[in-house]
């Protein structure tokens, strides 16, 4: 993932807690409290287990502190259902806490994450333009999903994790210490020893598993690129050459993967060699401790009872020492993940509506271009091109006008529009509409005004209707006109089940014609006083192009509309044409006014009319010199 999302905090967990944590604090602070109760209560197992190896089996009746000597039954039998009860008594309680407990966590966990993602897509809604060219859309989705849910998992399990080592740890910690602190000075004197063995294993298993990532990571683009490409690879009889190339790869994973089974195979029997030997010592020393009292400088005597109680404690102080590895690494992702999720929230900050933005009341239509002077963001340009991408460009489009703007490919066209649609913003000059600077305006009233048509035709999932009144509330009525004057009409009634039909994705297969349609239906059920079409790049057969000029014709009619063509006739008629080269207005006026100039627009429609033969070589030069920047772009 590029380094860009990144949070200004060191502390991003804390500072999404902060965030959105407040309102469901409650709920972790009960969890909380639960197991601070339970903290102790819950490592009471082997001290109940300890009395009663001394009671029942001793010489000494059965006598526990804090429990008043009438509880306890007088009989040994009776001692041992008694002391059964407890552990059972204990198990289902702790049971019960366990359960509360998860579900109060999980409760803070889930609330937390709903609140995260919808925040962050709103904020991912709200960013400017320029960070969607700029960021493929699986990167963003990839934020919203998987470092969300790395949250999650982080408040469910990870801390989880975390307050299970720390109530182990201090728990019995507690009981060993009120039982006999000198012996638990001796019988912890291993968990040390435990601590820097996992470390140096820890970061033995991170690095191998790093490599199994890379080496895995690898021959996933391996083979997504050989599976894609396969139609080339047969074309050319290349199989055997992918073969060998998958092959290799693979078998850096599997060398890989051997390391790793090295790694972990030594090192759980390498814990439990340690924890067995901590065991062993203390069952030694404190069998010794038993029967021939305290020995050397220590003074306090121990029962049987007491060295079963630390037994049990010292057998399961490995699980632990390991646990804190994990935790150290679940944090770790967390905090990637929060860093992340911040680092989109921030990027929204370059807000784009002023504060005292005013609504575009009743639209005249006018749409000025006033000296504007405009370049892409430095780290969204995509071609080493310096300065600004259109330069001092002015012309006025008058209420209900056509213009059509044409031009090489890369001369800005596109760009022009987006700065009329505020997709991105001038850097001097300014588009007004009617009389206001757009970037007075709300976005609202703005994108309400202006209808505007992209190069792609998107359609979502779902059906015509769907579609064509995407973020509106209108009737039916409504949305049959908007059909009709797109001319999409007849081909929606074919449909098996007309408007009702789903398009898009996972629904019929629309040509591009259609689908472009569809789109220009879409911005007229809206019915702006402003229309932007972006002409699609993407070839269509000529009965198509036919269809949809005749669409867009029936569309401009009583609106002022900004038409960027490709295929010039489609601007043959408009009111003017502006002809922009290089980022410049080159020439201005109606179709047959520049044929007669012969400047570059009657070049360009030589070309489209295939009088190649007629066109001048300097023309021919600049083609072929475009030609060639496009391709050492690649
Ligand atoms: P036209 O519509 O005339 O083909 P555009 O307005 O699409 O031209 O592009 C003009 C120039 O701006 C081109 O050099 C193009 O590479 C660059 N450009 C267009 N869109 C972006 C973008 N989103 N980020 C960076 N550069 C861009």
């Amino acid at each position: 993932m590029s380094g860009e999302y990144r949070a200004d905090t060191d502390r991003s967990v804390l500072a999404l807690i902060r965030e959105y944590g407040r309102p469901y604090l409650h709920l972790a602070g009960l969890g909380l409290l639960l197991r601070l109760i339970w903290l102790v209560p819950g490592r009471a197992g082997p001290v109940v287990l300890g009395y009663l190896v001394d009671g029942v089996f001793g010489e000494q009746p059965l006598s526990v502190p804090l429990v008043p000597a009438t509880v306890i039954p007088e009989t040994q039998l009776g001692q041992l259902w008694l002391a059964a009860g407890v552990i059972f008594g204990l198990a289902a309680l702790g049971h019960l806490f366990q359960l509360a407990r998860t579900l109060a966590w999980g409760a803070f966990a889930y609330n937390l994450q709903h609140d995260i993602r919808t925040a962050t897509y709103d904020t991912v809604q709200r960013l400017e333009m320029g960070f969607f060219d700029d960021h493929q859309s699986g990167e963003v989705m990839s934020i919203l999903n998987n470092d969300v849910n790395e949250m999650e998992g982080f408040f469910t399990g990870t801390i989880d994790e975390a307050m299970d080592v720390v109530s182990f740890v201090v728990g019995a910690a507690v009981f060993m210490l009120l039982l006999n602190w000198q012996f638990a000075l001796v019988a912890l004197a291993a968990a040390p020893l435990i601590v820097v063995a996992n470390y140096y294993f820890a970061g033995r298993i991170e690095r191998v598993y790093g490599e199994v990532r890379e080496t895995v990571g690898l021959l996933n683009a391996q083979l997504r690129t050989s599976i894609s490409g396969i139609g080339v690879v047969k074309a050319y009889t290349a199989e055997p050459h992918e073969r060998e190339r998958v092959r290799s790869t693979s078998r850096d994973v599997m060398d890989a993967q051997r390391q790793a089974v090295d790694v972990r195979a030594k090192h759980y029997p390498s814990m439990r060699v340690l924890t067995g030997l901590g065991v062993v010592l203390t069952f030694s020393l404190g069998g010794y401790w038993v029967t021939a009292g305290p020995p050397g400088p220590f003074t306090e005597p121990m029962t049987a009872g007491t060295l079963v109680t630390f037994l049990l404690y010292v057998r399961h102080i490995g699980w632990p020492m390991q646990q804190i590895a994990s935790v150290v690494d679940g944090y770790k992702s967390a905090a990637a993940s929060a860093d992340r999720i911040l680092g989109v929230q921030n990027a929204a900050e370059r807000v784009t509506e002023r504060a005292d933005a005013t609504d575009l009341k009743r639209v005249d239509g006018r749409v000025t271009y006033d000296g504007v002077t405009f370049g892409y963001p430095e780290s969204d340009r995509d071609d080493a091109a310096e300065g600004p991408v259109v330069e001092g460009v002015s012309f006025e489009v008058e209420p209900g006008e056509t213009v059509g703007i044409v031009g090489p490919t890369g001369a800005g066209k596109s760009t022009l529009l987006k700065l009329l649609v505020r997709f991105y913003d001038v850097d001097r000059g300014a588009v007004r509409v009617d009389e206001s600077d757009v970037r007075d305006l709300t976005l609202d009233s703005l994108r309400e005004a202006v209808g505007y048509i992209s190069q792609e035709p998107f359609l979502f999932d779902g059906t015509v209707r769907e579609n064509v009144t995407y973020g509106a509330d209108v009737d039916d009525g409504t949305m049959w006109t908007a059909l009709e004057r797109a001319e999409a009409d007849a081909f929606v009634e074919e449909l098996p089940e007309g408007v009702d039909t789903t398009v898009g994705e996972r629904g019929v297969k629309l040509s591009g014609g259609q689908r472009q349609r569809l789109c220009l239906a879409r911005a007229m059920v809206h019915d702006p006083a402003i229309l932007v079409l972006d002409e699609a790049t993407s070839h269509v057969d000529n009965e198509t192009e036919a269809l949809i000029q005749r669409s867009v014709a029936s569309v401009v009619a009583d609106r002022t509309t900004l038409v960027v063509a490709h295929r010039l006739s489609t601007v043959r008629d408009a009111d003017r044409i502006v002809v922009i080269d290089d980022g410049r207005v080159a020439e201005r006026g109606t179709h047959d006014d520049l044929l007669d100039r012969d400047g570059l627009y009657a070049d360009l429609w030589r070309v489209q009319v295939g009088e190649v033969q007629a066109l001048p070589d300097e023309f021919v030069a600049r083609i072929e010199a475009r030609a060639d920047a496009l391709d050492t772009d690649d």
